[in-house]
């Protein structure tokens, strides 16, 4: 075999709950919409629509746990918490009845959104990657495997900012459930261990500054805190 002209980078890896080990990333897919008050406060309207999706590249999954900057070229940072599916068999064209299978864990994860962009982009008809798939675009909780958290169909998802509630919503009032998401996904691409998929945020979006303190939340899932550091622009 020849060898690399270069240094290849590290695989991203990220901790898990109670373990030395590392659950090594693949890719990111993130589902656009998928509580209805969210879809409304964006514009659209919550009919179940077949779910979309985005993606962002690996090494933007961070662990949420000191500062995370402010990126560049935004003047509207804003979060979006959502519940993040840890993929750990490959499938593909799954249907929704044994699309759980394939999952290896579940963390709490922040979309992190240059949503002036993102604006930009939606009325230009371009694409959303630098709206979203900036350095750091995604801070995330340590994942937690199955066995511990079974396979989450409600449970309370909350962020606070500076201590004060900005988004709260309950796994239940997903439009698509995670095995729905899944079997979607899977009709796509053929999914594969150590990928990612954020599942969507509730209701309550909004702008963060330099300073922040931000607090997210799922129960029966974990937990995420993180300052926002200085702007790298
Ligand atoms: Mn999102």
């Amino acid at each position: 075999m020849s060898a690399y002209t270069i240094q290849p980078s590290k695989i991203p890896a990220f901790p898990i709950t109670g373990s030395d080990e590392l659950f090594p990333i693949r890719r990111v897919f993130c589902v656009g919409r998928n509580y209805s008050e969210h879809a409304r406060e964006m514009g659209h309207d919550p009919d179940r629509e077949p779910p979309f999706f985005f993606m962002k590249p690996a090494d933007a999954v961070v662990s949420a746990d000191g500062v995370i900057n402010y990126p560049p070229l935004t003047q509207e940072l804003h979060h979006e918490v959502e519940l993040v599916v840890a993929i750990g068999k490959d499938g593909f064209n799954l249907s929704p009845e044994v699309a759980l299978e394939h999952v290896w864990g579940y963390g709490v994860g922040v979309d992190l959104t240059r949503r002036d962009l993102q604006a930009q982009a939606k009325k230009m008809g371009r694409p959303w990657d630098w709206a979203k798939g900036f350095d750091e675009a995604a801070p995330c909780s340590a994942l937690t495997p199955v066995r511990a958290t079974g396979h989450p169909e409600a449970g309370w998802i909350w962020l606070r900012v500076n201590g004060v509630e900005r988004q709260a919503g309950d796994l239940a009032d997903q439009i698509w459930a995670v095995n729905e998401v899944i079997s979607h996904a899977s009709k796509s691409v053929k999914l594969k261990a150590g990928d990612l998929i954020f599942t969507g945020t509730p209701a309550g979006v909004g702008s963060l500054k330099v300073g922040d303190s931000v607090q997210a939340g799922i129960d029966g899932i974990g937990k995420l805190a993180f300052t926002v550091g200085p702007r790298l622009d």
